[in-house]
């Protein structure tokens, strides 16, 4: 087989490897896992595809981080549960983010019988802040899942497919643990991957088709070389983190810029093509704080299923979601009732207008005006911190009604409920008030 001839035109830095004083620079040829695919499939010749990844792994080499907390290309003996880990934290949240959330739950949770043995509250605790809390719920049940596996094989999966039977773990999660954590074979094609490879590809598909996924799917497998494809996937991943950037991309600085369509075109930000999504409806619901004669807020724990499964919060009255400039359905209309309120809620909610009890809006009108905005995937949502105090017949009752229907309370002071429960950064959000 002919050798290509891969050239870069930027000056990567010193490595000893390196030609520093040329403005190009040639890489030894690696190989492909390319039997199944055509080439006239991609943009782009056989040459240029197979010297993709010799500039993207000779630019990690000298100008990747080599340093993170999680990274284990360094190491004989890698470890799954660390990668893991990680890949799943760093699921839409970014890396400087997501660096004190690890290393702390790599102190409470060193492997992963620790963390499938803690308990759920714990795990949340760690959890909370990071948002996105359904990964939380996945990491705690994949850990027990891989516990389970390891005793039954002695062993971590070894597979892509025995890793995307793992509670949380998609196929590119799958891809990363395998290449990066256990130092095999394994392709990746996460969003960071997604917008290099549509550019330099110049592919203008929409990337929210699943055809898109497909043609994006076959082109990392193309690209991605059968040795070192860990170090290739923490090189993609640091290309997009560092220098194929969403908004102003360092073209000049990037080992692929040669044959980078979107350089060429001067249409980095056209790439990736996403088609422009409806606008997101708006919720609206009162954050109620109800007051014991303790001074103690009624906390529950919401349903495991659905937002914040899990965790604890302060109950919801959902008042109405919008969209556009419609009111699409408000707390009058029994669907949306339903629809809208946990079982608690509901009780609390029936309870409360049973007994024409009436909330109150905490400070002089700034958050009727001015709600707290909260911004999920699929909704805004606006909450209005209301308080109800409560005489100590009326909290033993209400305790009584939401026992019975088997929901999980517990009534805390404010300062003890934010330093035990892990609260979503909305409630804390609601209870900045209070500060
Ligand atoms: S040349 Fe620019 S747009 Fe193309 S891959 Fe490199 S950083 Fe991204």
């Amino acid at each position: 087989m002919t050798q290509p001839n891969c050239k870069s035109n930027i000056n990567t830095g010193t490595n000893a490897n390196t030609k520093t004083n040329s403005e190009t620079q040639t890489f030894d040829h690696i190989a492909f896992n390319n039997n199944s695919i055509s080439n006239n499939f991609f943009n782009h010749t056989d040459d240029e595809l197979d010297c993709f990844a010799p500039r993207i792994l000779n630019w990690f080499d000298q100008n990747g981080r080599h340093d993170l907390p999680w990274q284990q290309h360094k190491t004989d003996t890698p470890n799954p549960y660390i990668v893991w880990l990680s890949e799943v934290m760093l699921q839409q949240t970014q890396v400087t983010t997501v660096i004190p959330y690890f290393k702390r739950f790599m102190r409470s949770f060193p492997t992963v019988q620790d963390l499938a043995n803690a308990e759920w509250d714990t795990v949340a605790e760690h959890w909370a802040g990071l948002g996105y809390y359904a990964r939380a719920r996945n990491l705690h049940k994949g850990a027990k899942q891989l516990v389970e596996s390891i005793n039954q094989t002695g062993n971590f999966p070894q597979t892509i497919a025995g890793w995307e039977e793992i509670s949380g773990v998609g196929q590119s999660t799958a891809g990363a643990i395998v290449a990066m954590g256990l130092h095999g074979y394994g392709v990746i094609c996460d969003g960071n991957v997604k917008r290099v490879i549509t550019r330099w590809a110049g592919n203008d598909h929409d990337i929210t088709k699943s055809a898109t996924t497909k043609e994006l799917w076959a082109l990392s497998e193309r690209l991605t070389p059968t040795e070192n494809s860990g170090d290739f996937a923490q090189a993609m991943m640091d290309m997009g983190a560092t220098l194929c950037l969403r908004r102003n991309p360092l073209c000049q600085q990037c080992p692929i810029n040669t044959d980078c369509i979107a350089y060429a075109e001067g249409k980095q930000d056209f790439y990736p093509v996403k088609a422009k999504k409806k606008p997101k409806p708006s919720k609206f619901s009162n954050a109620l704080i109800i007051i014991n004669p303790k001074e103690e807020v009624l906390w529950l724990q919401r349903p495991d299923s659905g937002i914040w499964g899990g965790l604890w919060v302060l109950p919801l009255q959902f008042e109405k979601k919008i969209l556009g400039k419609s009111v699409v359905s408000t707390s009058e209309q029994d669907t949306a009732y339903e629809t809208e309120n946990s079982v608690a809620e509901q009780i609390i909610d029936k309870w409360i207008s049973d007994n024409n009890m009436v909330t109150t809006s905490i400070s002089d009108g700034l958050f009727d005006s001015d709600p707290i905005k909260h911004s999920l995937t699929h909704f805004d949502w606006y909450l209005q911190p209301q308080t109800l105090v409560l005489d100590s017949k009326q909290s033993q009752f209400i305790t009584a009604l939401l026992q019975k229907a088997d929901i999980n309370i517990i009534w805390l002071p404010i300062a003890k409920a934010k330093a035990t429960l892990g609260l979503p950064k909305a409630m804390l959000k609601v209870l900045e008030v209070f500060d």
